[in-house]
Parts: C-alpha cells; sequence; structure tokens
C-alpha cells in the first residue's frame, strides 16, 4: 500500500492519458491517493493505468472510466462512480483541447469556437459541479478542486487561438469564483496555469517547423519548455493537505515566463 501526502484521498484525474495527466496521475499513486483515470480514448487511458501500475506497483485503487468531458451526464456517471470508495476528495479538471483549426477572430470557425468551449469550459464547470455535489452528499468537510488553465490566460499571444485563449480565461474566472463562493464548506478550487511543454498537444503542433518554435523559446526565462512532470508536482501540493490555506490563485508553473521583461541571453 502506497502512503504519502495524499493517502486516503479519492482523486479523479481527467484527460488522465494525456502529458499532465499520465505523470500527475503516477505521483498520486505514489503519494497514497486512490485513482481515477478519466479519458476520452478508451486505447490511451488503458496504455496509461497499465503505465501507473508498472511504475507504482504497490499503489492502492487504480481505475479507469471513459468519459467525454463536454458530456454532463458522463461526468456525473464518472463521479458517482466513486460513492462506493466513499466519494470524491480531490478533483483534477484537466482535459482540454487546442484545435488545429483555431485561429483568430477572423479565421476561428464557430463549430471550433463551440467544441472548444464545450470541453475546456463547460467540462470544468461540469467537473467541479458533480465534484461539490459528492463532497457535500459524503459530508466531507474539505475537498480541493484543480482545474487546468494555462499561462494564454494571464498574457496575450502573437500566434492566435482565439477558442482556445478565451476558453482558459474562463477557467481562471470561474475558478476564483467558486473558490469564493465554497470557501466555508472547506472546497477549496486552484487554477493551474502551465507554460507551453513538452506534451503531445503542443509538440506535434509545432512538429519541426524552428522558427515558430523559437517565437516561443525566446520568451522562456529558463531557455526550454516545460515538463508535464513539474506540472504534476504542483498539483500534488494543491491537491494535498499541504496547500489547506490555498485557495483561488492562479497556479502558475511557469519557469518564469509570466514575470519576464527580457529574457537571460
Ligand atoms: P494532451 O493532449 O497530452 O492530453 C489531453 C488529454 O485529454 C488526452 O489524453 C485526450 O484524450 C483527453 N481529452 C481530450 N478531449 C477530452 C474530452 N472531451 N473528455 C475527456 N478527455 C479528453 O494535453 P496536455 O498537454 O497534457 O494538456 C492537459 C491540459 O493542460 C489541457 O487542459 C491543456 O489545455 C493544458 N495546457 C497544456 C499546455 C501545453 O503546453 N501542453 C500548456 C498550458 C495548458
Amino acid at each position: 500500500m502506497a502512503t504519502g501526502r495524499l493517502s486516503g484521498k479519492n482523486a479523479i484525474i481527467t484527460g488522465a492519458a494525456g502529458g499532465i495527466g499520465l505523470e500527475t496521475s503516477i505521483l498520486f499513486a505514489q503519494e497514497g491517493a486512490n485513482v481515477l483515470l478519466a479519458d476520452i480514448s478508451t486505447e490511451a487511458v488503458e496504455k496509461a493505468m497499465t503505465k501507473v501500475k508498472e511504475l507504482v506497483p504497490n499503489a492502492n485503487k487504480v481505475e479507469t472510466v471513459i468519459c467525454d468531458v463536454s458530456k454532463e451526464a458522463a461526468v456525473q456517471v464518472m463521479v458517482e462512480s466513486l460513492d462506493s470508495w466513499g466519494g470524491v476528495d480531490v478533483m483534477f479538471n484537466n482535459a482540454g483541447i487546442m484545435h488545429a483549426k483555431d485561429d483568430d477572430a477572423v479565421g476561428t470557425p464557430e463549430d471550433i469556437w463551440e467544441l472548444t468551449q464545450a470541453i475546456n469550459v463547460k467540462g470544468v464547470w461540469y467537473g467541479s459541479k458533480h465534484a461539490i455535489l459528492s463532497l457535500r452528499k459524503h459530508k466531507k468537510s474539505k475537498g480541493s478542486i484543480i482545474n487546468t488553465a494555462s499561462v494564454v490566460a494571464l498574457v496575450g499571444s502573437a500566434t492566435p487561438q482565439l477558442a482556445y485563449t478565451a476558453s482558459k480565461g474562463a477557467v481562471l474566472a470561474m475558478t476564483r469564483e467558486l473558490a469564493i463562493v465554497h470557501a466555508r464548506e472547506g472546497f477549496r478550487f486552484n487554477s493551474l496555469c502551465p507554460a507551453p511543454l513538452n506534451t503531445p498537444l503542443l509538440q506535434d503542433w509545432l512538429g519541426d517547423d524552428q522558427p515558430k518554435r523559437m517565437r516561443r523559446e525566446i520568451h522562456f526565462p529558463a531557455g526550454r519548455f516545460g515538463e508535464a512532470i513539474e506540472q504534476a508536482k504542483a498539483v500534488v501540493f494543491l491537491a494535498s493537505d499541504d496547500s489547506g490555506f490555498v485557495n483561488g490563485q492562479d497556479f502558475v508553473v511557469d519557469g518564469g515566463m509570466t514575470k519576464a521583461y527580457v529574457t537571460p541571453e
């Protein structure tokens, strides 16, 4: 049995098969949580579970569920499936997309706008809503909900993905309000704001295009993309009782990018 900073906590991670989701699943299991890995991709989430079990042989419960977070009924079934574990303690609303057809105000197709808001914004709302209902149902005096936003919710980007940027701004604002509304119930809500990372979401899109890469890398004080594991470590902190008085924060893990004026040579 793994024990650690998340011992005794039941956690759901959405987008669990992706870059940040998988690293977080591994750390949550290592820290003693019972973890439900949720993703829209059956094959990918099964592979993720195998990896977690391989890397954390003494893990507690590690299970998977297929869930499209943009569908409320699916999110409800997912969260209620943890009733048999004693209800949810930690909800990491992390699933998100950045669509290849997302563009500027003129070029973004409306269906891409709708799809992006459905997954990135409504998905976070549904996850938060059903986590609150579960926490109340199981009479919990504390809970931690972490919602993945992005640094593009904080700084403008000259390479437009307007639907994505708007969606992440919404995550930030929604999370802040949820934090205040539910503070006296003991339910904490924080946003995670990752910098551009070495995960498939971004790296597949950048490909071998060096000028496209340089337009980003020049802004990184640390001179590199972030790693998913660095986000996962922050999520463990936000999920654990170590962050018991951290609430409503835009928790930025970006190597200093959003605080930089000029970067080192
Ligand atoms: P990723 O593409 O590696 O993983 C995303 C996962 O979400 C995938 O496994 C995918 O199958 C799943 N998913 C997609 N649509 C879903 C849906 N409707 N329901 C359930 N699951 C769904 O991405 P990542 O880099 O790990 O990103 C995770 C989060 O971090 C996203 O919200 C993303 O916007 C955000 N983020 C990423 C970066 C970056 O540079 N990678 C930067 C800032 C923020």
